[in-house]
């Protein structure tokens, strides 16, 4: 006979885990089972901030995140906020340590320990985790329970809580298949999916892929073809073989792509010298009593990076600033405060930390993350059309939006 269960969670990643557990311990005694296609569960959880998981972010709210509306993302994010986090995994045996960038990580420096807490806490919820159980099919007839399948299988469920992520690092498990589940249950996803966190391509023969390994504080802009600034992010650049890494080229990689889908004369712009307006470095060039090189080098900038960028501008490193051509200064300052970077595109979802787009929010109640057009569907975490800043902030989405799920899937009138 056809098993039957109360709910179903697909996908064991930190909104599956956090959505299992809560449902267990908010309804117990019913039958909560989670399934999960990768061999091993929450391998970002692992892999997250190189390996010691920055769990979430001291100063989280919505202007952090881009996807659905900042209003919608905050509904969801004050149901479960950083305090209720950090209270959340200190009773699970996690005690978190806030760094100076205030990320919150966990003491141990170890991301095992956020995960393996996790783990147990599924367990000790009473909820069965089972694992490979890839999920290639829901189904529903009328109003009946849904009918879940795999290779391995099928089962019912009254409830179905979809937690299956986005498609970034797909070898982790998450390949958007969730999207077409969630399409087969009459949810649509955004016109626009593509990675986001992501490193960014310039042609091989650039300038800043010779400064391979190089890394400086800039600011990188995105502005539109008409010269309006859409975003902007301070902070550390990395240049590297292929391109620009780094959390600011993170930061700023799903707003260029976003701006090139609706503007293709959308430019992304560097600056080397954030502290400098463009104005003012003008002024100090066209007074400075000594050569390029040595302003530059007393601004902060690595010599290696001081010496391209000058050749980029055609002047000379050892020219005195105050002798420079109005043209060679001008050509300085424009690629001191405002080098467009010939982007070529992105290194995709295999080095995406997070998926821009999917199930519009719209479509979610969000006081319980149930689905609209399919009654007794839950939804939660990266699947939904939320992404957020490099800092634990995705993760904290993920908190927020499976403990609603987690919360509501079994109460009376939310499906
Ligand atoms: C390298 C890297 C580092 C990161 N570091 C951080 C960090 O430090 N801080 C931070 O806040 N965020 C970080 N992130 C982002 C964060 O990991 C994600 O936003 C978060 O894990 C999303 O959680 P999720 O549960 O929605 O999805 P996922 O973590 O992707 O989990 C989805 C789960 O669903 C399973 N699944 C998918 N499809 C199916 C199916 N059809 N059937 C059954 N199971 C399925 C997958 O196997 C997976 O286990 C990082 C991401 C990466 C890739």
């Amino acid at each position: 006979m056809l098993e039957q269960v109360d709910v179903v969670i697909v996908g064991a990643g930190a909104a599956g885990l956090m959505a299992a557990i809560q449902a267990g311990r908010t309804f117990p005694g019913a039958q909560i089972v989670l399934l999960d296609g990768a061999k091993t569960p929450g391998a970002k959880i692992l892999v997250a901030g190189g390996g010691r998981c920055n769990v979430t972010h001291d100063a989280v709210d919505e202007s952090a995140y881009a996807g659905a509306s900042r209003h919608a993302i905050r509904k969801v994010l004050r149901r479960f906020d950083v305090p209720q986090t950090v209270a959340f995994f200190r009773e699970l045996g996690v005690t978190l340590k806030r760094e100076d960038t205030g990320k919150l990580f966990p003491t141990t420096d170890r991301a095992r320990t956020v995960l393996d807490a996790l783990l147990q806490g599924v367990q000790a919820a009473g909820v069965t985790l089972r694992q490979p159980r890839r999920v290639e099919q829901i189904t529903r007839e009328a109003d009946g329970p849904f009918c879940v399948q795999g290779p391995w299988g099928h089962l019912r469920a009254r409830r179905v809580i979809l937690a299956t992520g986005g498609c970034s690092l797909p070898k982790s498990g998450s390949d958007g298949h969730g999207y077409r589940l969630a399409q087969a249950l009459g949810h649509t996803v955004t016109a626009h999916i593509f990675p986001a966190l992501v490193p960014l391509l310039l042609p091989a023969e650039h300038f800043l892929c010779a400064l391979s390994g190089l890394s400086a504080p800039a600011r990188l802009e995105v502005v539109s073809g008409t010269g309006q600034r859409l975003a902007a992010f301070t902070g550390a650049a990395l240049c590297t073989h292929f391109g620009l890494s780094g959390p600011a080229v993170l930061d700023i990689s799903r707003y260029w792509q976003a701006a090139q889908h609706s503007d293709p004369a959308a430019r992304l712009l560097i600056a080397w010298l954030p502290e400098h307006p463009p104005e003012q470095l003008d002024q100090a060039l066209q007074h400075l009593p000594h050569s390029v090189g040595r302003f530059l080098l007393a601004a902060g900038l690595p010599e290696r990076l001081a010496r391209a960028l000058c050749a980029a501008a055609g002047v000379e490193a050892a020219h005195h600033g105050s002798q420079l051509p109005r043209a060679a200064r001008r050509a300085l300052v424009a690629t001191l405060t405002g080098l467009a970077l010939p982007v070529t595109g992105t290194r995709g979802y295999t080095y995406a930390e997070v998926t821009a787009g999917g199930v519009p929010l719209t479509e979610i109640h969000l006081k319980t993350m149930a689905s609209r057009p399919a009654p007794g569907l839950f939804l939660c975490g990266e699947i939904c059309d939320v992404d957020g800043r490099i800092g634990g902030y995705n993760f904290q989405w993920a908190w927020a939006s499976g403990y609603v799920a987690g919360s509501s899937a079994l109460l009376a009138g939310d499906a």
